[in-house]
């Protein structure tokens, strides 16, 4: 029988626990226990002729944390359109960082099988997250009080190979957003929440094979459980002669399996291009070293890992 390896990267949303939102003076706020559409304005619920503004605070956030990802902080940060409908995505599209993001090519190591490894970080750009839809009988419910909250979005090289080291790496890196204050780290409230994207391929091969992604899973057992789950069922499918079809997947939590949300979209479906409301955000070489030397060390393991979450 064919042995297995599988290749997993992670996508992680991380809100930045800034006092105003990032585009607008709204407050952020904990969305599971304010009243609906309680902290909006005329930015962040897309009123027509309204202008973005840049949180500096959220920029600071996401500067403390590329700097403890070991990442280089990009001089230019350009902010980009990422263009979808979602009805709790009043503007039409996101703003995010595309070509030129926050931080690139970082690392972070986590303790596997009593070896230390060192996981591959691509890139931490800053974007606002979405509003809230709650489905209920027959129609939707829309809370806009998280629309324009500031996150920042982590990505892992495809450098884990199994479901407890991806255990092990969000651990880890929850451990380092809530040491630096910027995230409280409490998945149930989805301020935290991470993303697998998984493949198999025949242990010693070098190729990718077609993955799919995990959406939304709610805490780090579930993270676990699902990437452990689907890691078995594409291992079934090539067994069974079939193959992989890349999609979007959410957990089942009733059946403890995976299921299909929709088929994946690619980068092109997205039309990015540079936000014209916002200039190209400079951040001079004195500001990275301000943060540098302010922020909490988690570059010794100790640091991080006595912490509680970790
Ligand atoms: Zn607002």
């Amino acid at each position: 029988m064919t042995e297995y390896e599988a290749v997993i990267g992670l996508e992680i949303h991380a809100e930045l626990m800034t006092k105003s939102k990032m585009f607008c003076g709204c407050a952020v706020v904990d969305t599971t226990v304010a009243a609906p559409n309680t902290h909006v304005c005329p930015v962040c619920t897309a009123m027509p002729g309204v202008l973005p503004v840049i949180n500096r605070q959220a920029v600071d956030f996401g500067i403390m944390v590329g700097v403890a990802l070991n990442c280089e902080i990009a001089p230019t940060n350009v902010f980009a359109r990422k263009s979808y409908f979602y009805p709790d995505l009043p503007k039409g599209y996101q703003i995010s960082q595309y070509e030129q993001p926050l931080a690139v090519n970082g690392w972070v190591e986590i303790e596997a099988d009593d070896a230390t490894r060192r996981i591959g970080i691509r890139r931490a750009h800053l974007e606002e997250d979405t509003g809230k839809s709650t489905h209920m009988e027959g129609y939707s419910l829309i809370d806009l009080n998280r629309a324009g909250v500031p996150l920042l979005e982590i990505v892992t090289e495809p450098e884990l190979h199994a479901a407890e080291e991806v255990e092990a790496f969000a651990r880890k890196l929850r451990a380092i957003l809530v040491y630096l204050g910027v995230n409280t780290g409490d998945m149930s409230k989805g301020v935290l929440r991470f993303e697998p994207n998984i493949s198999v391929r025949p242990r010693g091969s070098s190729e990718l094979r077609t993955r799919t992604e995990i959406k939304n899973l709610n805490s780090i057992r579930v993270l676990r459980l699902a990437t452990a789950y689907e890691i078995a069922r594409q291992i079934r499918m090539y067994e069974s002669g079939g193959f992989v079809v890349q999609e979007n997947l959410g957990w089942d939590e009733a059946h403890n399996r995976t299921v299909v949300q929709r088929s994946k979209e690619s980068a092109e479906d997205y039309r990015y291009f540079p936000e014209p409301d916002l200039p190209p955000l400079v951040i001079d070489r004195e500001r990275v070293a301000r943060l540098r030397a302010t922020s909490p060390n988690c570059q010794t393991p100790s640091a991080c890992a006595s912490k509680p979450w970790a």
